[in-house]
């Protein structure tokens, strides 16, 4: 295992600038989730790392050793990172077993067997071990997946939207299968989603990604509690915003008011206030719009002076058609406009 290094990386499609100055680290047996939207660059990210691709500007490390830079491209085979993509799928005519041996080459016939039966029973499917792929869940082949490119010892894994195409229970039951083979593994990791819970419950570090930038790289607890701007606090759940201007260290929002010590009087400045951070009882003040079921909370959208905002509150609080509000300061975050 070793560390992984981005630093000043650019990379542009013709005209099109995917990746602009990106730089983060991933820790030496770290799990790191890349999180950003559709297009924000995650997956060119991870073929740059994986050598699929070159890079127009910046380096890349692995374990301290530059493999991209200008004028620089150490071949995919002698990164020995680890690929979990989604289009990297597995062999179809090669069993479970056959498909966790193909990278272990080096090795003798009965060397190879027992590995791949190794690294079958760590992710639990020691007993499909005979099975080939089309008679395995869409589940058991990414955990299938995960084996094969644990197996050869890799310097870092790279998984692209490895929980995705799931249904939730299922996607929750792989999620915590794969991150306990990976712990035990203690490979480097880099997983690409865009689903913030995902990358919150796996990640031990975040690097929020919009458009090509990096928004903030810190650790989940970090980033949800001080997020670096209105994009990355609403990159990790629903926020609601009200522009206003900084009066005695305050932006006055309908709903109460929100911190801005940070920022200068008369400044205008944007309160961002997350969903779960209000608090609604029942009273007077705002009238609610509409109850919708969200997991195991609500989200409860509710109305004063013409603005609206959205809260998430446990399911089933017993709400009249009108609420107070209140706002937890903890979730509350002022930003210059
Ligand atoms: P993400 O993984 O975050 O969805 P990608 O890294 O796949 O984002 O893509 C980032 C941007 O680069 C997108 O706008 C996409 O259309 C563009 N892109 C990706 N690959 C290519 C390519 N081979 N040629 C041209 N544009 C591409």
């Amino acid at each position: 295992m070793s560390s992984v290094q981005l630093s000043g990386v650019h990379r542009s499609y013709g005209k099109t600038r995917v990746l602009e100055d990106v730089s983060f680290t991933a820790p030496e047996g770290q799990v790191v989730a890349l999180l950003g939207p559709s297009g924000s660059g995650k997956s060119t990210i991870l073929r740059l790392i994986a050598g699929l691709e070159p890079l127009d500007a910046g380096e890349v490390s692995i374990g301290g050793e530059r493999v991209s830079a200008a004028g620089v491209n150490v071949p995919t085979e002698a990164r020995r990172v680890g690929m979990v993509f989604q289009d990297y799928s597995l062999f179809p005519h090669l069993t479970a077993g056959a498909n966790v041996a193909f990278g272990l080459d080096k090795l003798g016939r009965a060397e190879r067997d027992d590995a791949s039966l190794k690294w079958l029973d760590r992710v639990g499917l020691k007993h499909r071990a005979h099975a080939y792929p089309h008679e395995l869940s869409g589940g058991e082949q990414q955990r299938v997946a995960l084996a094969r490119a644990l197996a050869p010892s890799p310097r870092a894994i790279l998984l692209d939207e490895p929980f995705s195409g799931l249904d939730a229970v299922l996607r929750a039951e792989l999620r915590d299968t794969t991150l306990a083979t990976l712990a035990e593994a203690r490979t480097t990791t880099l997983f690409v989603t865009h689903d913030a819970e995902d990358a919150l419950q796996a990640a031990d570090r975040l690097v929020i990604l919009k458009a090509g930038r990096v928004l903030q790289e810190a650790a989940p607890r970090d980033a949800y509690d001080r997020p670096a701007s209105l994009d990355a606090a609403a990159a990790l759940g629903p926020v609601n915003v009200h522009e206003g201007l900084v009066t005695d260290g305050v932006i006055a929002t309908p709903f109460g008011p929100v911190s801005a010590s940070s920022l200068l009087n008369g400044a205008k400045a944007i309160a961002a206030v997350r969903a779960e951070a209000l608090t609604l009882t029942p009273g007077a003040g705002a009238r609610v719009l509409a109850v919708r079921p969200h997991g195991a909370h609500d989200l409860v959208r509710f109305e004063a002076g013409g603005v609206t905002w959205r809260a998430l509150v446990p399911a089933r609080t017993a709400l009249g058609d009108t609420v107070s509000v209140a706002i937890q300061p903890a979730g509350a975050f002022a930003f210059s406009a």
